[in-house]
């Protein structure tokens, strides 16, 4: 009888061994993801007065994980507040202090993927501008929501699922920065938010979309083939906000005039994007204004708002009487990113507009 029960306790121990340590396993297969919040609607509470006003940036990152018990299936993850602010406010100062971490934590071997949770006004310059600073191929996967977090069906939870997943896959590696919301992923060079409130509100326009979640799994549908992350160039180590050069975008509409240029060259601006009409093109007023920016040696690089196509040089605007440098593929608000950066190693306009070739 005795033997019985000590071999009986034998085995509860050897079982609670067994299952000790196939958790332990369990966990150690796990991938480590860091989960870095910066704000956004993904974050933001409903307002008292009305259901349709809310606030960003209301709750901290360890309420968004805890809100998402199934995250701990998919990784082992834990939190940093880089900032909580509607993305509408996004700074060089927030931006240089994600990517410094951003950079910091890729390096270290526990760390196999990032998530940044941020709102989606600014998502596609945050992605775009870690695209060309963060020196890892890790993957980088940004997640916001356009409901906020008390609304009816919020959208958060599930995109920060998704976002969980795929930087915690393998296939997310090399390239570069992610954002993926509404179940579709979209490359950072390509993302563009372009509906007010719609969950499909990001899109691919120029080159499509870089895939799909299906119930948490990734499918890729393209590999990028522009430069970003490793084999970027650029660099933002020990930079601060100030030593970024300045470079503003004017909006090109019906009777522009050049005053806007004028008053920017008179501020010290250092670069010019014109958000042009069309082909990335302006009103005469404003072409005169440019050209005289352009000859002071403010760099001068034209951009369409019509959201899509390629601003190529040379076409209706004449870039190389005019020393111009031609945006290509980029959105204003992404050309400005590249041409800040681009700035700060050069103003050979033939360098810059390689850039814009290249990036
Ligand atoms: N204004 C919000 C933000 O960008 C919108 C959002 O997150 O969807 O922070």
């Amino acid at each position: 009888m005795k033997t019985k029960t000590s071999s009986m306790k034998t085995n509860k121990i050897l079982l609670s061994l067994t299952l000790a340590l196939t958790f332990a396993q369990a966990a150690w297969a796990l991938p480590n993801i860091k989960v870095l919040a910066t704000g956004g609607t993904i974050a933001g509470a409903q307002t008292a007065q009305s259901d349709a006003g809310y606030k960003s940036g209301t709750f901290s990152v360890n309420d968004l994980i805890k809100a998402v018990p199934q995250l701990t299936n998919v990784a082992v993850l834990s939190g940093e507040q880089i900032a909580n602010i509607g993305s509408q406010t996004m700074n060089h100062e927030v931006w240089l202090k994600l990517a410094a971490r951003c950079n910091e934590l890729l390096a270290q071997k526990d760390v196999d993927g990032i998530v940044i949770t941020h709102g989606t006004d600014t998502m596609e310059e945050t992605a775009y501008f870690l695209s060309l600073v963060v020196k890892s191929d890790k993957p980088v996967v940004l997640v916001g929501s356009m409901r906020p977090a008390t609304a009816i069906s919020a959208d958060g939870p599930i995109n920060l699922c998704n976002g969980v997943a795929l930087a915690a896959n393998p296939e997310a590696k090399g390239r570069g920065p992610l954002v993926v919301l509404n179940d579709t992923i979209h490359y950072a060079r390509e993302a563009q938010k372009m509906h007010t409130t719609r969950m499909d509100t990001f899109q691919s326009p120029n080159r499509g979309i870089a895939g799909m979640m299906n119930t948490g799994k990734a499918f890729f549908y393209s590999m990028n083939t522009t430069r970003h992350n490793t084999k970027s160039e650029f660099s933002v180590a020990g930079l601060k906000t100030n030593d970024l050069p300045y470079v503003a975008i004017v909006y090109s509409h019906a009777n522009l005039g050049g005053e806007m240029v004028d008053f920017l060259v008179s501020q010290g601006v250092k670069g010019i994007v014109l958000d042009g009409v069309g082909d990335g093109n302006t009103t005469d007023a404003a072409l005169a204004a440019l050209e005289k920016a352009a000859k002071q040696g403010v760099a001068v690089v034209r951009c369409s708002r019509t959201g899509s196509g390629v601003v190529d040089r040379n076409v209706e605007v004449n870039d190389d009487k005019l020393g111009f440098i031609a945006g290509m593929e980029l959105s204003a608000q992404k050309a400005r990113i590249l041409l800040m950066l681009g700035l700060a190693k050069t103003n050979d306009p033939k360098q810059l507009q390689q850039y814009f070739v290249e990036y």
